[in-house]
């Protein structure tokens, strides 16, 4: 079994907020304007021309059994949603077998955020909780965030957050996804599942350090598969963490599924090691069992 735990459902089924075109415009500004036509066009595609059947298939021919597909909750910085909550959850109900609907929020609005996470859980029916700390301008360890962490646990729901730099938006501010700003929210909600996105690059020794220090603080393996060689899976092994280690491809904003799956594979992990990161880890993690 294979599951993917980051996975953006750019189709038609899903809307940008206010629509793509605007969106590109507020996201990618300081892009050169070529750039920016590239983003635009490939933005445009996928919210018009590709259906969630589409998603599906490819995860078929890549044999992806089931996906956590993610909102992204982007309005106090640029005024942009790319695909709401009420879109990953309308998606994941007419495909309950294939889905698993993530929500997101903007953290820097406060109780509106607590509100829309509660109201995204307990209404729409979503699973997690989808973060982007550099690109949505907020600090994971900041004392104000501590309501929404106090709700996410109360939920019962896992905390996906972006724990990397990012080099898709040009105005992303690389330190607030630092690993480490999870340090103080992971040793005050020690029962709070938190999974840091991305492989922690470039910080993949602070990442593993999380990782093996706190029970419910995992990471998945998205987007950096070309530099896996410099992720540390044998420590990961040796000191007992071979548990929390996620399959994750980020699609399809780092290519299709095979891309990642093929980077994996050819590491020649241990034959348990392997599964445990394609499927059963996030299995027990997700209670899909
Ligand atoms: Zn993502």
């Amino acid at each position: 079994m294979v599951i993917d735990i980051h996975v953006h459902p750019f189709c038609k089924e899903a809307a940008v907020t206010p629509d793509v075109q605007e969106a590109v415009k507020r996201m990618f500004d300081p892009l050169e304007p070529q750039r920016r036509e590239v983003v635009q066009k490939g933005f445009t595609y996928l919210f018009t021309q590709r259906s969630i059947e589409d998603i599906i298939r490819e995860m078929d021919g890549a044999g992806v059994e089931k996906a956590c597909i993610v909102a992204m909750d982007l309005t106090t910085h640029y005024g942009v949603e790319l695909v709401t909550n009420e879109d990953v959850a309308r998606i994941a109900s007419a495909y309950p077998d294939r889905f698993i609907p993530f929500a997101s929020v903007d953290p820097s609005m406060g109780r509106a955020a607590v509100d829309k996470l509660v109201h995204a859980v307990k209404d729409l029916g979503c699973r997690g909780l989808k973060l982007v700390p550099p690109v949505q301008h907020f600090d994971f360890s900041d004392p104000k965030h501590y309501p929404l962490w106090e709700t996410a646990l109360e939920l019962g729901i896992p905390v996906w957050t972006h724990a990397a730099h990012q080099r898709s938006h040009p105005d992303s501010d690389a330190r607030l996804g630092h690993p480490m700003l999870v340090e103080p929210v992971a040793l005050r909600y020690p029962d709070l599942t938190i999974i840091l996105g991305h492989c922690g690059f470039p910080w993949p020794w602070d990442t593993w350090s999380l990782v093996i220090r706190h029970p419910n603080v995992y990471v998945d393996i998205s987007v950096f598969h070309d530099l896996y060689g410099h992720m540390p899976w044998d420590a990961y092994v040796k000191y007992g963490a071979e548990n929390k280690v996620l399959f994750a491809t980020d699609y399809p904003l780092r290519g299709g599924f095979n891309d990642t799956l093929t980077a994996l594979r050819n590491l020649n992990l241990p034959a348990d090691f392997e599964r445990k990161i394609l499927g059963e880890n996030a299995m027990r993690l997700l209670e899909l069992g």
